[in-house]
This record gives C-alpha cells, sequence and structure tokens, in this order.
C-alpha cells in the first residue's frame, strides 16, 4: 500500500511500491491545455496548483494533437521551478494527426515508434527528460516483449525516469511486469485508469492482484466523469461546458444520462451535511482508497481548480460510514 505523507496544504502518496511521491491531486491537460489555455493561463493553472501542493502534472502526446505538451513544457521554462520539484508525464499509441503515412505511426507500442514519439515529445515540451512515460492503450499488434524493452530502453537512455500503462487489463500489466523481471529490465510502476463513483470495476476488482503482488501505484482520471459529478448537467448542458461544446459533442450523450445525473443529485444530501459541494464529494471519494497515488483533476477555469483541490479537507473528514453511503447512492450504476 502507498505509504502517506502531508504537510497542511497536500498529501502525498508513493507511487505503488515505486519511491516516487505524488501530490494525491494533481492537474491534467486534456481538452484543456492549448484547447482552453494559452501558454500564460496554463502558467497560472500550474502556479496555482503548485501553491496548493501539486507536484504532478499529467500529459500526452496526443493532446491538442501534440499541442498541449508544447504549452506545458513553455509554461515551466517560464515558471522556472527547479526540475526536482515537479513531475511531468506523457502518454503515446495514437500517435499524431499528420504524422508521417500511418503505417508506423499510428495506433502502435512498436519500438520504432516508441522511440520517435518520445524524442518528439522532448523536443516539443524542451524538457531534458519525462518523469513517467505511459502506453496510452494497450496494442494486440506488437509482442509485449517488444513495447517492453522499448520503455525500459528509453529510461536507461535517460529519456524517462518511470514507465507504466494505461487502460491495460490486468492480465496484460502482469505480462508486461514478468517480462521486465525475467530480462532486468525496468518495470512498469503505474497505470492510469479511469476512476470515478460510475467507473470502479477495474481499480476496486480487476487491479487488486497487480496492486498488491506487483505494487503497481494508480494516477486515475476523470474523477469527475468528464463533469457529470458536479450535479452541473441534471438541467442540461451548460453554456461552455464540455458537454456543450463541438469538439467534445462525443462526450454529451454520457453527461447527459438522466439516469446518473439523478444519481448524481441524490448526492447533494451528503454533500451538505458535510459542508462541501458534490463536486468536492465526487473527487474526496476517488481519493478514499489508499491504492489511488493521485487523482488527476481537470479544470477549465481557476475558479474550478480551487474548488476542487478543498477536496483534500473533505477527504481529510470522509469515514467508511459515509463513504458506504456515497457508493449505496450510485453504485446501481456504477461499472
Ligand atoms: P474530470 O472528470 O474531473 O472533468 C474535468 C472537467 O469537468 C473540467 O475540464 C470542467 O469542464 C469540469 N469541471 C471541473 N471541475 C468542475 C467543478 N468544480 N464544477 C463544475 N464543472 C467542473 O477530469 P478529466 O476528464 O478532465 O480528466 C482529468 C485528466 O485525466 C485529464 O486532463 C488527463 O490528464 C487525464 N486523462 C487521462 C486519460 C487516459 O486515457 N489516460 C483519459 C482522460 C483524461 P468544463 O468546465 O469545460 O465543463
Amino acid at each position: 500500500m502507498p505509504e502517506p505523507s502531508s504537510d497542511e496544504s497536500m498529501l502525498y502518496r508513493r507511487l505503488g511500491r515505486s519511491g516516487l511521491r505524488l501530490s494525491v491531486f494533481s492537474l491534467g491537460s486534456w481538452l484543456t491545455f492549448h484547447e482552453q489555455f494559452d501558454v500564460r493561463a496554463a502558467r497560472e493553472m500550474m502556479a496555482a496548483a503548485r501553491d496548493r501542493g501539486v507536484n504532478f502534472f499529467d500529459n500526452a502526446e496526443g493532446y491538442a494533437n501534440g499541442e498541449s505538451e508544447a504549452v506545458m513544457g513553455r509554461a515551466l521554462r517560464e515558471l522556472g521551478w527547479a526540475r526536482v520539484d515537479y513531475v511531468v508525464s506523457s502518454k503515446y499509441f495514437w500517435g499524431l494527426e499528420g504524422g508521417g503515412t500511418r503505417v508506423n505511426t499510428r495506433n502502435t507500442l512498436n519500438r520504432k515508434y516508441l522511440m520517435q514519439a518520445v524524442d518528439a515529445s522532448l523536443r516539443r515540451s524542451g524538457l531534458d527528460y519525462i518523469d513517467l512515460i505511459y502506453c496510452h492503450r494497450p496494442d494486440p499488434h506488437t509482442p509485449i516483449e517488444e513495447t517492453v524493452w522499448a520503455m525500459s530502453d528509453l529510461i536507461r537512455q535517460g529519456k524517462a525516469l518511470y514507465w507504466g500503462t494505461s487502460e491495460w487489463s490486468a492480465d496484460e500489466i502482469r505480462a508486461a511486469w514478468n517480462v521486465a523481471e525475467r530480462h532486468h529490465l525496468h518495470k512498469p510502476v503505474v497505470e492510469q485508469p479511469q476512476y470515478n463513483l460510475f467507473h470502479r470495476r477495474r481499480v476496486e476488482q480487476e487491479y487488486r492482484r497487480v496492486i498488491e503482488d506487483l505494487g503497481i501505484g494508480l494516477t486515475v482520471w476523470s474523477p469527475l466523469a468528464g463533469g457529470l459529478l458536479s450535479g452541473k448537467y441534471r438541467d442540461g448542458a451548460p453554456p461552455g461546458s464540455r458537454g456543450a461544446l463541438s469538439a467534445t459533442a462525443f462526450l454529451r450523450e454520457g453527461l447527459l444520462d438522466a439516469q446518473r445525473n439523478q444519481a448524481v443529485a441524490t448526492l447533494g444530501d451528503i454533500a451538505a451535511e458535510l459542508g462541501c459541494s458534490i463536486a468536492q464529494l465526487a473527487i474526496a471519494w476517488t481519493a478514499w482508497r489508499g491504492q489511488v497515488s493521485s487523482v488527476i483533476l481537470g479544470a477549465s477555469s481557476r475558479q474550478q481548480l480551487e474548488h476542487n483541490l478543498d477536496a483534500l479537507d473533505v477527504l481529510r473528514r470522509l469515514d467508511a460510514a459515509t463513504v458506504a453511503r456515497v457508493e449505496a447512492l450510485t453504485e446501481a450504476l456504477a461499472r
């Protein structure tokens, strides 16, 4: 189990069995950096997060087709923080739009793609290395051995420090870990799954053994199920929200789902008892289980970010009885 430590403004947990400590709440850049934030706004969001103790900033090659990495890298240069003080990630699988002939550049984890993709991330972001690199999805067409060797070699080359997976099955994670064990390679230390009140099975059941046996840590995504768990989609999509934007039309149906929105509304009483919002309750719940190393927050404004980081206070006051009540209200719709 990750060993917690804390100061007043933030709680830090070990990334699984690795020695790396991450803030229990981190900041992600999907759909926001470059798309909603220019460099200045990104810098302000990162500075506000860091002022509250956030030390982990999540990114991916594919976010804004590479531009999210460029914006974050530029913001980091302008912020001038000591490199030892923050952790940055990136993820690889889908490749970039317009990036070559597609043969070895899209939907793959082959060695050729991974090597060139990490080099390109470093160039875009201006970083000397990336702390955490993830295989963004499994690739059924590349032998796991090839991917594990490539990820391990990227660490040996100093281009990354740790590697992991995102949305891999427990069997795939175990297979990768075993290859690394057999050949004395760097092992995967982290998985990045979706985890929120409507999406629980993988984290709570499927990954139980890889967490316990292999010491895999979890950095989890979409704690608000894209905003649904804030309660703001009860009467339709508010203007300017993720559910109203044409670029994210593919998310609208899920965000507007009537049954889920009704279930979210029922959380209001518990939130009121705790003196918090439904969003803060949902975020605090996501960090409740100790196997979650870091909850990656998304926020389209500084106000949302500050509000969501206040969930730390709710987390400190949560107890098992309240958690059971929260889960009872939503579990019929959870998978
Ligand atoms: P959330 O589920 O928390 O959704 C965040 C969005 O919800 C915000 O952008 C905002 O959208 C809305 N929101 C946030 N706070 C509030 C609030 N207090 N009240 C009302 N609305 C709010 O997280 P994301 O889906 O953004 O995921 C977080 C991060 O996880 C990403 O940035 C990325 O780094 C990572 N991720 C990883 C994936 C993977 O495959 N590994 C996949 C997806 C995400 P708006 O205001 O625009 O409506």
